[in-house]
């Protein structure tokens, strides 16, 4: 890795309890969400409570999830001369539908950009460390054979302890110094901190403007730039303060990649892990065979990585834009892994690595409860450590610091914390406040000193 601020410590062990939950704690409400990898995509089941609902990804209403390219991604072929058809996955919300771009040399083809900006004016809100190798780029991308368009551009701070309101300012700053109106586009160039911000920007500004996504990092290209989850941290929690805001694109050059430090590239794996981990079981077995691959950069490799990615995202939130249920599986190993965010510090760990950790607690609490068996544990801790994430917090964490930042976490609902646990073979997940709150304990016991 290129740096490492922190020190990634051997896996506690688990100790599983007797399998299986016993007398549920008086505040958990027992109803249950449980996802599982299947042909048709994901089904859904809902048990305890009133609700009956079986969905499967397949035949759920109008679903659309496609992947269509003149020139597969994987396509090795396509080295000959002249400009590369994208793959283009499509995100099915009706009249809120859009293509996620995705493929080499991308930003060289600027009708891809231009047909989705609305009006005359653009700004583009990127980084201090991504504007010195983008920006130009971008707004040639934004202008070339386009003299109608003028783009501005507001350059933030770099790092995640800027995802904060007194940043977001110094976008809505330049936006109304500059008499954006109602029909200019917002243009997100950067990894994730910078698309959360901008969507949320975009959200705002004016009650609503267009909004473009060019996320540079491979955490934000295989999962924050898609779904329209938009917003900035709270000094008590993460992206507690935000709002549902879906792009008109979003544009994925994979050659931006190749400036991506080896850390953020790791990084954006955890989200990889956790596709597979959740609900696609095929692609988790690809990635236990080419984990080394996508840590070396292969083109071909990370290309995939990046179309199956989004193509998970894309159907679980064509299901579920808002969160009621399928998509907050999404969140695996996530409450664990904010609380060590915001623990440390935002900006200590990196968000793929802290998601990595708290995937590995999930796993662990999910063995302990015996919803799943041993071999799933050793596949995770094997496949984090090839891709050279931690495999456990950090040691400064305790189980306090884990308690109070999960109590605010955005899926306590009535006071009681869900959480997203593997149940049954690879590929299956259940979000649920009903689990035995030992077994809990026990993992936060197993994995921080005190
Ligand atoms: P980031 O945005 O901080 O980017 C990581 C680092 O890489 C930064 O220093 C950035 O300047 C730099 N960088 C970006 N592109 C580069 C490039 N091509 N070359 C060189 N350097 C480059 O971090 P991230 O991992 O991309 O995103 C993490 C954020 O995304 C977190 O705030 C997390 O909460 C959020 N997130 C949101 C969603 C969602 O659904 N909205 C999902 C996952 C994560």
């Amino acid at each position: 890795m290129a740096s490492t601020a922190h020190a990634f410590r051997l896996s506690a062990s688990p100790k599983p309890s007797a399998a299986a939950a016993t007398a549920a704690d008086a505040f958990l409400r027992p109803e249950t969400l449980s996802f599982c990898s299947s042909a048709g995509g994901a089904r859904l089941r809902r048990s305890g409570g009133a609700c009956s609902l079986s969905v499967t990804a397949a035949g759920a209403a109008g679903l659309k999830v496609r992947a269509s390219s003149a020139t597969p991604v994987m396509d090795k072929s396509k080295s000959e001369a002249g400009p590369k058809a994208p793959t283009i996955v499509d995100v099915d919300l009706g009249d809120r539908s859009y293509p996620i771009y995705i493929g080499s040399g991308l930003l060289d083809q600027p009708e891809l950009l231009q047909r989705h900006v609305h009006g005359k004016r653009v700004l583009v809100v990127t980084n201090d460390t991504v504007a010195p190798i983008y920006l130009d780029k971008v707004v040639d991308a934004l202008t070339k054979g386009n003299p109608n368009v003028s783009v501005d551009h507001v350059i933030l701070p770099d790092g995640e302890k800027y995802k904060d309101m007194d940043t977001l300012m110094k976008v809505f700053d330049k936006a109304i110094e500059s008499r954006l109106d109602r029909r200019c586009t917002f243009v997100a160039l950067g990894g994730g901190v910078i698309g959360d911000m901008c969507g949320y920007a975009a959200a705002s500004f004016l009650r609503g403007v267009n909004f473009i996504q060019i996320p540079t990092t491979v955490m934000s290209q295989v999962d924050s730039s898609v779904g329209g989850k938009t917003g900035i941290n709270h000094h008590l929690g993460k992206n507690l303060i935000g709002a549902f805001y879906q792009p008109q694109c979003v544009l994925i050059d994979t050659d931006t990649l190749n400036t991506l430090p080896d850390r953020e590239l790791a990084s954006g794996l955890a989200e990889v892990v956790k596709y597979g981990l959740i609900r696609d079981t095929e692609f988790f077995e690809w990635q236990e065979k080419n984990m080394d691959a996508l840590i070396a950069r292969d083109p071909s490799a990370l290309a995939y990585a990046i179309k199956r990615s989004c193509e998970n995202k894309a159907e679980v939130v064509s299901l579920d834009e808002k969160e009621s249920g399928l998509r907050a599986t999404l969140n695996l190993g996530h409450t664990f892994g904010h609380a060590i965010e915001t623990g440390l510090g935002y900006g200590q760990w990196l968000h793929g690595e802290a998601v990595a950790a708290g995937i590995v607690m999930a796993v662990d609490m999910s063995y302990r409860l015996g919803w799943i068996d041993e071999s799933i544990v050793t596949r995770v801790d094997k496949i984090l450590k090839q891709a050279k994430l931690p495999t456990c917090p950090p040691e400064t964490m305790t189980v306090e610091m884990f308690k109070s930042v999960m109590a605010v976490d955005k899926k306590v609902a009535d006071g009681l914390l869900r959480l997203i646990l593997l149940k049954g073979p690879l590929g299956n997940c259940v979000f649920t406040g009903d689990y035995d709150r030992k077994a809990l304990d026990e993992t936060l016991r197993a994995f921080v000193k005190s």
